[in-house]
């Protein structure tokens, strides 16, 4: 039997009536003759909710106790969505991470997922119940909850289908798939047919909050189709997948923001080989995600190193900055908060030209100063000031004619 991965997130279970209708679309598949695992959110706004609360009672609560917390929100939705569907007369059961068999790293907040044992999963399915998993949450090798990170319902829902064999994971939002940029934001965004792993990665990482970037890294991987589309309706939505026709002939397929970015530039350190290494191996020993790395030399003796971090890591950090500061002869340390990136995506842009000077000529035609760039293959990103950053994802947005679908794109 043909098995099929539904995931539900937060807007899409808001509300009785939202689980109710989230339930009706699992039965449906069910009777379809799919056995079906139905990955759940945390309700509406929940986990902000429990994050306000936590807050309330301490500035910098332990990462282990917010993990505790927060994995409360999935829970709740799951035991509800599973009251809905024994209410329809189908056998159901909820499931937490760690009892549908999530084993990731210790590193709460942000964890990885280790092993998946999916026995038990199998076996409620085999007896005929549809099985309700608890998204964003798994446990490490001492038993302690821990969750994989803003959004991360999406990497639970299509590792899941990874370990199962399931024909496809779908990811119900509440957008009809994936635009060519937020559709909140850039209001003329077009949806995408389909868009190919590596590019919807790169947009993921890079601020497209549709998707958690490391359910694609699964996905990928593991050859599962992925299909994003809304629970509100029944429009056709996203299909994610290895090829897209004639994508090498599109430009730039997608762009993004990313705000919540901090700026952490390390002046005069000594440049002599080995000093990089020790910055980035101390950041990394305390589990500080880097993103983008710019080194500058500025004399043969010195160098100027800047990188960008997610604010939730600004704290840790700065701390493990301070460290090691003396050990690479750093003469002063700068940190800006109050940056966003603004990036476009596309793998045609490996065989084209000219990408980054419309990018930045869109950028200069409103007045826009550039703090840095950073590129790889297939983007270009531009750090710019947080209050200019959606100003600039819109100038991007018309320079590539974003609100067009590829084929009729002059660009
Ligand atoms: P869910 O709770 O269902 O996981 P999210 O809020 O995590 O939903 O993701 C859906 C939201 O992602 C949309 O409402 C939209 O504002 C935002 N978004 C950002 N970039 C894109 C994009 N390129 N295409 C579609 N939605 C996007
Ligand atoms: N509830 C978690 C969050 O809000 C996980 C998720 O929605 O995917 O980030
Ligand atoms: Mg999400």
């Amino acid at each position: 039997m043909a098995i099929l991965v539904q995931k539900f997130g937060g807007t899409s279970v808001a509300n009785a009536e939202k689980i109710r209708r989230a339930a009706q679309r699992a039965l449906q598949a069910h009777k379809e003759g799919y056995q079906v695992v139905v990955v759940a959110s945390a309700r509406g706004k929940q986990t902000d909710h429990l994050i306000a609360d936590a807050k309330e009672l301490n500035d910098a609560p332990p990462r282990r106790e917010m993990d505790m917390l927060l994995a409360t929100g999935e829970i709740q939705t799951v035991s509800l969505f599973a009251i809905a569907l024994w209410d329809m007369g189908q056998k159901a059961i909820s499931f937490t991470g760690q009892q549908a068999g999530f084993m990731t790293d210790d590193a709460h907040s942000k964890a990885r997922i280790e092993r998946l044992e999916v026995g038990r999963v199998r076996g409620m399915l085999d007896e005929g119940h549809i099985v309700i998993v608890a998204g964003f949450q798994g446990i490490n090798a001492v038993g302690d909850i821990t969750t994989l990170g803003r959004g991360g319902s999406d990497t639970s829902a299509v590792a899941l289908a990874a370990a199962l064999g399931a024909e496809r994971c779908d990811i119900y939002t509440d957008v009809d798939g994936i635009y060519t940029t937020d559709p909140r934001i850039y209001t003329k965004a077009v949806k995408m047919e389909q868009i190919s792993y590596d590019e919807i990665l790169e947009m993921a990482n890079l601020g497209a909050g549709v998707m958690h970037g490391r359910s694609i890294e699964f996905g990928k991987k593991y050859n599962v189709p992925i299909y994003v589309r809304s629970s509100l309706n029944d429009n056709p939505g996203t299909l994610i997948t290895h090829e897209v026709p004639h994508m090498e002939n599109i430009l730039v397929s997608g762009a993004t923001i990313q705000r919540n970015l901090a700026k952490i530039t390390l002046l005069g350190v000594d440049n002599k080989p080995g000093n990089a290494a020790t910055i980035f191996a101390h950041l990394a020993s305390k589990r500080v995600s880097v993103n983008d790395i710019i080194q500058t030399e500025v004399s043969a003796e010195k160098a100027n190193l800047s990188f960008t971090v997610a604010h939730s890591d600004l704290d840790v950090a700065r701390q493990a900055i301070t460290d090691i500061r003396s050990q690479v002869h750093c003469s002063s340390v700068a940190v800006r908060d109050d940056l966003a990136e603004v990036s476009v995506v596309g793998v045609g842009m490996q065989s084209h030209y000219g990408v980054a000077e419309k990018m930045f000529t869109a950028l200069a035609h409103k007045q826009i100063n550039i703090d840095s760039i950073t590129t790889s293959e297939i983007r270009i990103s531009c750090l710019v000031n947080l209050e200019q950053a959606e100003t600039a994802l819109i100038a991007v947005c018309d320079a590539f004619e974003l609100d067009k679908p590829a084929a009729e794109r002059q660009v």
